[in-house]
């Protein structure tokens, strides 16, 4: 079985030069990358105009399964992910039960193969149930597949914990996931600001996120470990974040295509789709992000996909769940609001969605090279299209994007060379 992809752009963040190529694949892997490729007996796939990525990788995905199946599944989380251009994902631990030891890991190793979908890479818990006080026995759930560690959904209060986390990583060269929130300043349904008092709801400050980013930088930099930001999503981060690279601390962060899109103004209206954690900022704290993703500060932009069943959203905002779906829109949001408007070439873009979250990961993708996976998206970047939560593969319908116009999709993705 072979496959050549003629005439596409080549977006390679490995590549020197942006080029129109042809790609070869064989037995599920790139054979040829090269200009005028013949291969008589390959079906040949016409990509011309259109953009040939290395397959997607999203380092921040909650796919819900084992536990909350009503929210989503492997299988339509997987799913989900190749419609959004997306052929590998890295799961959250905090399903029920959590994943905290390797029977969870294998089970949801088990479930990625069985959906044979985009390719799952679980995420192991930091903490036991992820409590936040005792260490879930790290070894051992690296052993069964897990690329990274975090409480993600909780952070780790206890800075004691979570330096001994931090040196178990380290020995295991494994990266820390960090959701940063410090307890005692949180506690509120959105950001802390003029909209909040307007609304008359309770607010989470940017600091809660801050005082947290800096405690973790200050850890990773005592034990050495690499320690890598989920979902930032305030200006102060990004400041903190920035200098902590400049000293040379093993620090990477992410953010989401909503932080870098929504400010807290979208939250009038109180449609909880727009209710994330962490909240929907300040305007300035939306500017700040795009300098930081402009500047190589961010290195990752993740979706944080959070599936939610309709009747848990569809209740007071005080009361709904945080979280949002991502997967089907982040490409589109990228291109719009990222790549158009020239924040980012559609190299850095692909850097960030590909090669850096593979390398902070260890996972092998985010390359074009002869020998590699054929995991390939093909994004058409010109294609206007209207976000139609009904369409989308995911379980979760929960996006404040719903009828928002978009340029740019994803239109095809190869994972080991078959076709989606
Ligand atoms: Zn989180």
């Amino acid at each position: 079985m072979s496959l050549l992809i003629k005439n596409g752009i080549i977006i390679d963040p490995c590549a020197e030069n942006r080029a129109v190529k042809d790609i070869l694949v064989e037995n599920g892997k790139i054979a040829g990358v090269s200009e005028h490729l013949t291969a008589p007996e390959a079906e040949v796939l016409d990509a011309t105009d259109k953009l040939v990525t290395p397959g997607l990788v999203d380092m921040h995905v909650h796919l819900r399964e084992p536990g909350f199946e009503a929210k989503e599944t492997v299988q339509t989380g997987t799913l989900a992910a190749l419609k959004g251009g997306f052929t590998s994902v890295a799961c959250m631990p905090n399903t029920y039960p959590v994943a905290d030891n390797a029977s969870v890991i294998r089970y949801i190793l088990g479930r990625a193969q069985e959906a044979g979908n985009a390719k799952v890479y679980p995420v192991g818990a930091i903490t036991k149930n992820s409590e936040g006080s005792e260490l879930a026995p790290m070894a051992e759930l690296k052993e069964a597949g897990a690329v990274a560690f975090s409480d993600d959904g909780k952070p780790v209060n206890d800075a004691a914990v979570m330096r001994r986390a931090m040196e178990y990583a380290k020995m295991l060269d494994a990266v820390i996931i960090s959701h940063c929130e410090e307890s005692t300043l949180a506690g509120g349904v959105m950001h802390e600001g003029t909209i909040s008092t307007m609304l008359g709801l309770k607010g989470i400050p940017a600091a809660a996120e801050e005082v947290m980013v800096a405690r973790d930088v200050i850890l990773a930099r005592l034990t050495g470990c690499r320690l890598h930001i989920a979902h930032v999503s305030t200006a102060g981060s990004v400041q903190i974040i920035r200098e902590a690279k400049s000293r040379g601390i093993k620090v990477t962060a992410e953010t989401t295509p909503h932080h870098f899109t929504l400010t807290h103004d979208y939250v009038h209206g109180y449609d909880t789709a727009t209710k994330v954690n962490p909240p929907l900022r300040a305007p300035e704290d939306v500017e700040a992000i795009l300098a930081g993703l402009a500047d190589g500060t961010i290195d990752v932009i993740a979706t944080d996909h959070a599936p939610h069943t309709e009747e848990e959203k569809n209740v007071e905002y005080d009361l709904a769940p945080f979280g949002l779906v991502g997967l089907e829109t982040a490409v589109g949001l990228v291109w719009s609001q990222l790549v158009l408007p020239g924040f980012l070439t559609a190299e850095q873009a692909v850097a960030k969605l590909s090669l850096n979250p593979a390398r902070i990961l260890g996972v092998p993708a985010g390359s074009l090279e002869v020998g590699a996976p054929a995991d390939i998206t093909i994004i058409e970047p010109r294609q206007e299209w209207e976000v139609n939560p009904e369409s989308f593969a995911s379980k979760g319908k929960n996006t404040p994007f719903a009828g928002r116009k978009l340029t740019g999709k994803p239109v095809m993705t190869l994972v080991n060379g078959t076709r989606f």
